[in-house]
C-alpha cells in the first residue's frame, strides 16, 4: 500500500515529480498532517452513506481520507495543472470524481442531484482557499442546497467571526448571515506548521450544521438583512443612529421608530452588536412598515 499523501515526504515527492509550483493567488496551502485530516473527517461524521463535496482537492490529501469513509466524493478544482496529479494520486480511489471548475460558478445543486442519488446525506468538507472562504460558504447557504452541513478549514479570525455570539467584538453581519442558516461551532484550531507552504495566518476548522428552518422568522427577509447590515455600519454608534444614517427620516417618523422599538422590548440606544438574531427579526418586523412603505 502507498503511503498517505499528507506526509511531508510524500507531498514533496509528488510536487517534485510534477514540477508543481504553488499559486498564492489560488490559496494553495496543502495539508501535510494525516492526524489533522482524520480529525476533520471525524468532525464531519462522514460514513458509508455520506456523499461528500470537496472544494479544492489540491493533490488529494483530504480527498483520499474522505474517500476511505464516504460513499462518494465529488471535488471541484479550479487549477488545471492539478488534474493529472490527482488522477495519479487518487488512482485507487474509485469513489472519487473530480470536476474542473470554479466552485463559485458551478451548478452545485445539479451536481448534488446527479451524483448523490443513492446517498443518505451530503456534507461539504474542505480545506478552503482562504481568498474566497466567505463567498463560498455564503453561496452554499444562500442557494438553499440540500446539505446536512459544512465542515471546513479556514482562517481562525474568520471562524471566530462566524461562530461569535452577540455582544462580543467578533460578532457582526457575518455571524448573523451564517447562523441564520446553521448552528456554527469552531471544532479545532490548527497551527501553521501542518501546511506547505505555511499560510500567514492561524487556521481553524468550523462545523456548520444546517437548521431545519432559519433561526428566526420575519415578514420580509430582505429587509431583515438590510436592517441588520445597516445596524453594524458603524459599530460604535447606537442602533437608532445607524438606522437614521441608512434611512434618513423626519422627526415624527424618528419618534415613531423609537416608540416601536421600545414597544418590541429593544432599547434604541443599544448598539447593533448587542442584538440577537431574534431581536433583529423583531426589529425588522416593527420597522418595516415605517421605513419601507412610507
Ligand atoms: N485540499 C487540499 C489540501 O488540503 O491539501 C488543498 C487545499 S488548498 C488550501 C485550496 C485548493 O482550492 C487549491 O487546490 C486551489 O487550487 C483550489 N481552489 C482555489 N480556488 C478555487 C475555486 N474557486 N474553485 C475550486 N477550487 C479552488
Amino acid at each position: 500500500m502507498t503511503k498517505d499523501i499528507a506526509t511531508p515526504a510524500r507531498t514533496k515527492e509528488i510536487l517534485k515529480k510534477y514540477g508543481f509550483s504553488f499559486k498564492k493567488s489560488l490559496g494553495q496551502n496543502f495539508l501535510i498532517d494525516t492526524n489533522v485530516l482524520h480529525r476533520i473527517v471525524d468532525h464531519a461524521e462522514v460514513g458509508e452513506e455520506t456523499g461528500v463535496i470537496e472544494i479544492g482537492p489540491g493533490i488529494g490529501a483530504l480527498t483520499e481520507q474522505l474517500a476511505k469513509r464516504a460513499k462518494k466524493v465529488v471535488a471541484f478544482e479550479i487549477d488545471q495543472r492539478l488534474l493529472p496529479i490527482l488522477s495519479d494520486t487518487l488512482a485507487s480511489c474509485t469513489n472519487v470524481k473530480i470536476i474542473h471548475e470554479d466552485v463559485l460558478k458551478a451548478n452545485v445543486r445539479q451536481v448534488i442531484e446527479e451524483e448523490f442519488k443513492d446517498c443518505k446525506e451530503v456534507m461539504v468538507v474542505a480545506n478552503l482557499p482562504y481568498y474566497v472562504t466567505t463567498p463560498i460558504i455564503m453561496k452554499l447557504l444562500e442557494d438553499q442546497l440540500p446539505l446536512k452541513g459544512i465542515v471546513v478549514m479556514l482562517q481562525k479570525e474568520v471562524a471566530d467571526r462566524i461562530a461569535a455570539t452577540a455582544s462580543t467584538k467578533e460578532y457582526g453581519s457575518l455571524s448573523i448571515a451564517i447562523q441564520y442558516y446553521t448552528e456554527a461551532k469552531t471544532v479545532m484550531t490548527v497551527p501553521k506548521t501542518v501546511f506547505i507552504p505555511q499560510p500567514n495566518v492561524d487556521s481553524a476548522v468550523i462545523r456548520l450544521l444546517k437548521r431545519d428552518k432559519p433561526a428566526a422568522e420575519m415578514q420580509n427577509e430582505d429587509f431583515f438583512f438590510e436592517l441588520m447590515r445597516a445596524s453594524f455600519a458603524q459599530r460604535r454608534k447606537t442602533l437608532m443612529n445607524n438606522i437614521l444614517q441608512q434611512y434618513p427620516v423626519g422627526k415624527a417618523i424618528k419618534e415613531e421608530l423609537e416608540q416601536q422599538l421600545n414597544d418590541a422590548g429593544i432599547d434604541p440606544r443599544r448598539r447593533g452588536e448587542s442584538l440577537t438574531i431574534e431581536e433583529f427579526a423583531k426589529a425588522s418586523d416593527v420597522l418595516y412598515p415605517l421605513l419601507k412603505t412610507k
